[in-house]
């Protein structure tokens, strides 16, 4: 309790709901401070924290392919599967259903030259981890 105290600086019990809680959930990520379904926090942070099965990390993981040949399976484009081109990208009937499917999430396209941060940190929390739930699914 010494620790907390000094770490936060604000004295227990003196803040409406309990500190520690306020405390905790203000050091979480924006996307994780949402009230969504575990499954799908997690396969936000997943994707964040490059703990997923795309190729381009279960290929450098397991086998140490070189980047440029950790392609995708789920088309012919010869891509590297990473993020981007399975959120955004790829061609493949499955993934661009998915696309379809959360529309919403693609009605302003990113005039930055960073479309998968602009498309990250969009404000749909939950449909954005809908998709992507869905996304590593498919790539499963
Ligand atoms: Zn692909």
């Amino acid at each position: 309790m010494r620790t907390y105290h000094t770490h936060f600086g604000v004295p227990i019990g003196s803040q409406p709901g309990g500190t520690i809680r306020i405390a905790r959930q203000n050091q979480l990520p924006s996307y994780l401070r949402h009230n969504i379904p575990d499954h799908l926090s997690r396969a936000l942070s997943r994707l964040r924290l490059s703990g997923h099965n795309l190729n381009v990390e279960r290929l450098r993981q397991q086998h140490r392919v070189p980047f440029k040949l950790r392609i995708c399976t789920k088309c012919n484009w010869q891509f590297v599967q990473d993020k981007k081109h399975i959120l955004l990208d790829c061609p493949c009937a499955d993934l661009a259903n998915l696309r379809v499917k959360h529309h919403q999430l693609f009605r302003s396209p990113s005039g930055n030259s960073n479309r998968l941060r602009d498309f990250i940190n969009q404000a749909d929390t939950k449909g954005l981890a809908l998709h992507v739930h869905e996304c590593l699914e498919c790539c499963a």
